[in-house]
């Protein structure tokens, strides 16, 4: 009894005894749950092992929103978990988990995780260098990032366990980290990007302790690895959220160094309209259920950095079109170093850039070739938000417009008179004869793209 009292009362044994909900305290039931997500709790429970919901998803449903998938947290080593389903696979080699296919659906399992301690968990930062110890239930609560991210959900019971008191958390609508705030951002900067990114999302208050040292910490983003930064970005900007959640991130001093120059480009006039612009749609469309390409959206993010770059190279005398691919080469290199955009993005992206020019030329077949390029869509989406953006003009994207929707005759009548080439001083290419009609408005067609 007094041992008990004592437990509760010494702060670092908080965590030891959880707080059991049942279903009279609250609304999430197991049919809220995925088949998948009962059927594989199920399964390890008649195995034997503790098995429970966690994470996002119980805060997610607690909040009335639905989950966008179900993680699993179990006291079953990755090898005891494996044999109990027919496709399961145990992935990662640091941190192993298992992924257990059910239908389509993918449950990750993972199994109770204690946070490392001693010297050599650490950086010189003080940053986490890996999580990898199993550990108890309790234990697994405390190395979690926030209260609410920290409870349990039992589906046999329908009760929800709680280490940290993210219930009461979740019922204020209160983001709390777990434990002392600086050491656990230092342990991983990260969770200051998380802790911007939740509020906005699910609408909660950063409580005063958790959001007091992230301007002060916010240079230790510096030190996060380029792919783990390019994971919790993506999330951010297809969280439905991304405007305001960008906001936020400036306002909390996170925005800068993140995609680099996001401070410099937001300050522009027609950066920060193109921007807006291009969040706006992308969260429309997320709300709406529609599908997002990440390659557009880091193409939006990115482009008046390209802008930046290439009218620098032009006002030196440079030659457009070189210059343009050049200031895409720069850009994309300059941001690999802060957040790895995969490679499989860095293709469309460059394509959708470099169709731009290609939109002034409306002269002969041009219009109709550039429509068949596979990337037309997205590059004249990403021509509508710059014409809405002010940057291009709004006539050039009324014509395209139009022209899409028009028919042979209507087309031919809107299509503009060659012209003929611009002077040049020492003419290129093998037809020096300047019959009108024959030349090219601003050079070369950048053919085919990058
Ligand atoms: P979302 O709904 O956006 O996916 P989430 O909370 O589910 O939010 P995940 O990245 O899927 O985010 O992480 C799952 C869980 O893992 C979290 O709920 C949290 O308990 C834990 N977690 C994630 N990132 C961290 C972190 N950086 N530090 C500690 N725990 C973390
Ligand atoms: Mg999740």
């Amino acid at each position: 009894m007094i041992r008990r009292l004592l437990a509760r009362l010494l702060p670092g044994r908080r965590t030891r005894d959880p707080r059991v909900y049942g279903p009279d305290r609250h609304r999430v039931r197991r049919d809220q749950l995925s088949n998948a997500a009962r059927s594989v709790t199920q399964k390890l429970q008649e195995a034997g092992f503790k098995a429970f919901i966690v994470g996002g998803a119980v805060r997610d449903l607690l909040l009335d929103i639905e989950p966008k998938d179900f993680d699993l947290a179990t006291d079953a080593t990755p090898e005891q978990v494996k044999p109990l389903f027919r496709r399961a696979f145990i992935i990662g080699r640091r941190f192993r988990l298992v992924h257990v296919h059910v239908g389509n659906e993918v449950i990750e399992v993972s199994t109770f995780r204690a946070a490392q301690t001693g010297a050599d968990a650490t950086d010189e930062h003080g940053r986490l260098l890996s999580d990898n110890v199993y550990g108890s239930q309790a234990e697994d609560a405390a190395r979690r990032d926030f209260t609410i991210n920290a409870l349990y959900f039992d589906p046999a019971t329908e009760s929800i366990w709680d280490y940290v008191g993210g219930f009461v958390d979740i019922r204020a609508r209160r983001l709390k980290l777990i434990g002392p705030p600086v050491t656990r951002y230092r342990e991983d900067p990260v969770r200051m990007l998380r802790a911007v990114r939740l509020a906005t999302k699910l609408s909660l208050s950063i409580e005063t302790r958790t959001g007091e040292p992230i301007p002060r910490l916010a240079p230790l983003m510096s030190n996060v690895p380029p792919a783990r930064l390019f994971d919790e970005m993506q999330k951010l900007l297809l969280s439905g959220h991304a405007l305001e959640t960008l906001r936020s991130l400036r306002a909390h001093g996170l925005s800068h160094g993140l995609l680099p120059l996001l401070d410099v480009i937001l300050e522009q006039p027609f950066g920060q309209k193109f921007i807006d612009a291009a969040l706006a749609g992308t969260d429309a469309r997320v709300r709406e259920g529609k599908g997002v390409s990440p390659a557009f959206l880091f193409a939006t993010l990115l482009w008046h950095e390209v802008l930046a770059t290439w009218n620098a190279a032009k006002e030196r005398g440079e030659r457009p079109l070189p210059a343009l691919f050049d200031a895409m080469d720069k850009v994309l290199s300059a941001q690999a170093e802060r957040i790895a955009i995969p490679r499989r993005f860095e293709a469309t992206i460059k394509e959708i850039w470099s169709l731009q020019p290609r939109f002034e030329q409306r002269a002969g077949s041009r219009p109709a070739r550039l429509m068949e390029h596979p990337r037309f869509r997205a590059a004249y989406d990403f021509l509508a938000l710059r014409g809405e953006s002010g940057e291009a003009p709004q006539s050039l994207v009324d014509w395209w417009t139009r022209f899409q929707d028009a028919d042979e005759a209507e087309r031919e009548a809107m299509l503009r008179p060659e012209e003929a080439p611009k002077k040049r001083r020492r003419p290129r290419g093998r037809g020096r004869k300047r019959e009108p009609g024959a030349g090219n408005e601003t050079g070369p067609a950048p053919e085919g793209g990058a």
